[in-house]
């Protein structure tokens, strides 16, 4: 099968006292994402769209939370290995990410969230699509209590 397509979601807590990072960008924000890596919701979607398009399980079962090994880790070099090795012998033919987050506010670092995507997987940024839209207020998101992302992936066999 040449073409194989993949969906990624995930949502984390906001919390004081952690760096704020997504899609590998770290965002001045007296907040930041709860988790066992460094929380980056976005990565994380486009990790499991991945591995999702290659019916390879998910995020954690590679990456397991319980792990000491995975504590603090950078999730784009996450992305970065499973690029390498999972998906070894397919290759990005484009993404499309939503960041859905109250605040702050994200379309400033949307290039370097870009750019840091696109440089993890080994593509052009013009093949990262990266969207960012508020929850109008509503639930937790709405709130500022969490930050959510999905992704599409599509990849192609070398
Ligand atoms: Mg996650």
């Amino acid at each position: 099968m040449p073409l194989r397509i993949g969906i990624g979601y995930d949502i984390h807590r906001l919390v004081t006292g952690r760096p704020l990072v997504i899609g590998g960008v770290v965002v001045p924000c007296e907040k930041g994402l709860l988790g066992h890596s460094d929380g980056d919701v976005v990565v994380h979607a486009v990790c499991d769209a991945i591995l999702g398009a290659l019916a390879q399980g998910d995020i954690g079962a590679l990456y397991p939370d319980t792990s000491p090994e995975t504590e603090g880790m950078h999730s784009l070099g996450m992305l970065e290995e499973i690029m390498a090795t999972v998906a070894r012998g397919y290759e990005i033919v484009n993404m499309d990410i939503n960041c859905i987050c109250e605040k702050p506010r994200l379309s400033a670092h949307r290039p370097g969230m870009v750019a840091a995507i696109a440089r993890a997987c080994g593509v052009d940024p013009g093949a990262v699509s990266m969207k960012f839209r508020t929850h109008e207020g509503l639930g937790e998101i709405g709130r500022g209590d969490a930050v959510a992302a999905q992704a599409v992936v599509l990849l192609k066999r070398r």
